[in-house]
């Protein structure tokens, strides 16, 4: 049985006060879904929040790392650093990664390599763009960054991989998929995994939706059959939101 997950990843928002106090509600919140829960704040932050989240049941990860294991990468995290802070997942292949730190499936497959290498979860993000969808492009654009950027990986790496699906469209934009186009793509993304490594391995891999999702609209998405959970920004921010989106299944 796959897992629900929902993530909340906190973007470049919440210093260390601001930090402290979505944490102290996010505390206050009652589960009422089996879902997995995690957050992403900032760098700076992981590790006050695992020590704020160490008894809950919330894990805290990453937003992205870099490939190195250490070295002359100014500003940059290795996976072995956030594994230090108690981090065991990492956000990779965001679109805003994509789109402004110019991060190319190349780049992207050497990321996954670092992560699976030091034992870590990833969350892999992917999406088409607005462009894709209107020109009905979307489906070739999604198969091409997951191959590009997982189908050097053996069978068994898919254990540790986690794919969350945002077309880009729908990011921070207020404009969700509806939940049939959600539905449609998370149904052909099981295919085309199903295709190079059997149905058995694509039935197992988590598969979340990412985009605007909200409490008024979480629940319909989340009901259909291949939409796992999901990846959420914006309502991220607020620990009723979130919970709401969490205890939606
Ligand atoms: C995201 O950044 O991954 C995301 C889905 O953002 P939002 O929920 O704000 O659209």
């Amino acid at each position: 049985m796959r897992k629900n997950i929902v993530a909340g990843n906190w973007k470049m928002n919440n210093d260390l006060s601001q930090t402290e106090t979505l944490l102290t509600s996010l505390k206050k919140q009652k589960q009422t879904s089996n879902a997995e829960v995690m957050v992403a704040p900032t760098f700076t932050n992981l590790w006050h929040a695992f020590e704020a989240l160490r008894e809950s049941n919330v894990e805290v990860v990453a937003q992205n790392m870099h490939f190195a294991e250490n070295g002359a990468y100014t500003g940059e995290i290795s996976a072995s650093m956030l594994k230090s802070v108690g981090v065991q997942t990492v956000i990779l292949g965001h679109s805003e990664r994509r789109a402004y730190f110019n991060e190319t499936d190349e780049l992207l497959a050497k990321k996954v390599d670092a992560a699976l290498t030091n034992s870590m979860r990833i969350i892999f993000c992917f999406g088409e763009e607005l462009a894709d969808r209107k020109g009905n492009n979307h489906e070739n654009v999604v198969a091409s960054q997951i191959k590009n950027a997982l189908f050097h990986l053996d069978a068994a790496a898919f254990k540790n991989i986690v794919l969350a699906y945002e077309p880009v469209w729908a990011i921070g934009t207020g404009e969700t998929a509806s939940p049939e186009q959600a539905q449609d793509m998370h149904a052909f993304i099981r295919k085309t995994l199903a295709d190079k490594y059997g149905n058995d391995v694509a039935q197992s891999v988590s598969i979340l939706y990412g985009g605007s999702v909200k409490p008024a609209n979480a629940k319909e998405i989340f009901s259909k059959p291949d939409v796992d959970g999901g990846l959420i920004g914006g309502a991220a921010l607020k620990a009723e939101d979130f919970y709401a989106i969490v205890n939606a299944f």
